[in-house]
């Protein structure tokens, strides 16, 4: 049985913090990047000039170099939040956070969401539904 076969407790908080704290990448992919740049209502070359960096050939969202915020991190809020991308949409059910009951608990370090006391059960069914979006 797997350890998360009873399900996990998460509820976002909506502190901010993984939107922050670094270095890290939000990677971006076309349809992403195309996605956003529709909501913010630019071309997709303005909108990769602006608000994206080319990291080892792949596209990531810009962050502030000291405070590493990601760049549509505004008073703790993100600005796209409807158009987030998959890696932020997903948080924190990614395969690397449940690999093992270790990972999930030190993502638990991170994320005040995860274990919180007044977090719901997300079924064994919805996460694996998460991880394969
Ligand atoms: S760190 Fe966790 S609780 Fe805080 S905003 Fe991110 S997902 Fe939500
Ligand atoms: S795109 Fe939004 S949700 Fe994703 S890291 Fe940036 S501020 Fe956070």
């Amino acid at each position: 049985m797997s350890w998360r076969q009873k399900g996990l407790r998460f509820q976002c908080t909506g502190c901010g913090k993984c939107c922050t704290g670094g270095p890290g990448y939000v990677w971006l992919n076309n349809e992403e990047t195309e996605a956003i740049a529709c909501f913010l209502q630019l071309s997709k070359e303005d909108f990769l000039k602006k608000f994206t960096r080319l990291v080892r050939g792949k596209i990531s969202l810009l962050e502030d170099p000291k405070s590493f915020d990601c760049v549509f991190l505004k008073k703790n809020r993100c600005k796209v939040y409807n158009c987030r991308p998959k890696q932020c949409r997903t948080f924190p059910w990614w395969k690397s956070n449940l690999t093992s009951f270790q990972a999930w608990e030190r993502a638990a370090k991170e994320c005040e969401g995860i274990n919180h006391k007044d977090a719901p059960l997300i079924s064994f069914e919805e996460i694996e539904k998460q991880i394969e979006s």
